[in-house]
């Protein structure tokens, strides 16, 4: 057999286009898709520099702030946590970690990797932090430099309420880090009122942009810390300052930006404008309570209690329905109904599934058309 006929052709037929309702990629208008595709164009060409500064301008009002420093990193969404803690992190800082689920795991990890002294507060997945006992444990920590939380738990469709933990942190010295990667353009964030100072996404949720991507917006506290900082900035490709030369004004290489993701990250935001955030807020809630609806009516019980705890319009966490096979159910409805939803994670693998709605996805057929294919498999 020649090396010829051992290489696989299943590249050469057309892959099937699936309906990605899990936790993340979502599908992509056509817009996005063609912007994409275009012939790419240099990073340092002044043509592009006028699409980066758009970018920035359309970031400001996703984010709702007025942070100069707002910009996309050639990364996901973890790029956007890891830049967070490298630019304000240095060896033995001090950092409060609000943990209810992976990705608030992930963020005390990163951390510690920038030799954080690192302390935890938890709750069990599938519940929110009340934010006077966050409060009552920030005041009873000494020299605190930073608290980060998820706003929006992927692993268990919790969201966070942050308003009154930022309103405190405004007033005192200490940086507040949010992960917003599964929230924005999704549910309202408004990064200055309530207090933010590193806010990070992803673009595969609600932006509806493929993975690739992390939106990050700095406040002028979190730059101040960063420019007091004793020590360099550990990670040279995230470092703030060198790609501030290259976003800011100054236009300095530092290294070939993902010209075709930004032209897509582009299109996206500004089909989010054209809709406009409030009424993309209202398809998410409107579409999230009609899958709670369906739910109900389907006998299947929800993870989060949406009675206690603040539950997301755009990620669904769902017990496994009773004679399901986990793998095997998601595996059929994958390869027969062309249709990915994700199954739980750590603790709660077999046990839940993850149904994204988000962005280009939160769509009423889309979940009729999950419900029907469901329907026959619920005893
Ligand atoms: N934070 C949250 C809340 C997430 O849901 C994810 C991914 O699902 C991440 C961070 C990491 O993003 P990425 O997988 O794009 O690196």
């Amino acid at each position: 057999m020649s090396p010829k006929d051992t290489i696989d052709d299943s590249s050469r037929t057309k892959p099937v286009d699936k309906i990605l309702l899990g936790p993340g990629p979502t599908n992509i208008d056509e817009r996005v898709k063609m912007a994409l595709s275009r012939e790419p164009m240099s990073h340092l060409d002044p043509d592009f520099f006028i699409i980066l500064d758009n970018i920035s301008e359309l970031l400001r009002k996703i984010f709702q702030t007025e942070n100069s420093t707002t910009f996309a990193i050639s990364g996901t969404g973890s790029s956007g946590m890891e830049m967070s803690m490298a630019n304000i992190l240095e060896e033995n800082d001090r950092i409060l970690v609000l943990k209810n689920g992976v990705f608030g795991e992930r963020m005390s990890d990163v951390a510690s990797r920038y030799g954080a002294d690192i302390i935890e507060m938890n709750v069990d997945w599938g519940k929110s932090f009340n934010q006077e006992d966050v409060i009552k444990k920030i005041k009873s920590i000494s020299n605190l430099k930073a608290v980060s939380i998820v706003h929006a738990e992927t692993s268990t469709g919790i969201l966070q309420d942050l308003n009154y933990i930022g309103e405190y942190l405004k007033n005192t010295d200490i940086i507040f880090i949010v992960d917003t990667v599964t929230s924005l353009s999704g549910v309202e964030i408004q990064t200055d009122d309530w207090g933010i100072d590193v806010c990070y996404s992803g673009t595969q949720k609600c932006l509806s942009v493929p993975p690739g991507l992390s939106p990050i917006t700095f406040s002028d506290k979190a730059l101040k810390k960063i420019k007091r900082r004793n020590t360099k900035i550990p990670s040279w490709y995230l470092d703030l300052n060198m790609l501030m030369n290259y976003w800011g004004s100054e236009r300095i290489y530092h290294h070939t930006a993902p010209v075709n993701m930004l032209f897509a990250l582009h299109e996206g935001l500004k089909i989010c404008h054209e809709e406009g955030l409030q009424n993309r807020f209202t398809r998410h809630k409107e579409n999230g309570d009609y899958f709670d609806l369906k739910l109900q009516e389907m006998g299947i019980m929800p993870f989060v209690d949406k009675t206690k705890y603040g539950s997301l319009p755009m990620l669904k966490s769902i017990f496994i329905p009773q004679g399901i096979d986990d793998s095997s159910f998601r595996k059929n409805l994958l390869s027969k109904h062309n249709i990915e939803i994700g199954g739980g994670l750590g603790h709660t693998k077999g046990k839940i599934w993850r149904i994204g709605i988000m962005g280009y996805n939160s769509r009423k057929e889309l979940i009729d058309n999950l419900f029907n294919v469901l329907g026959p498999y619920i005893v």
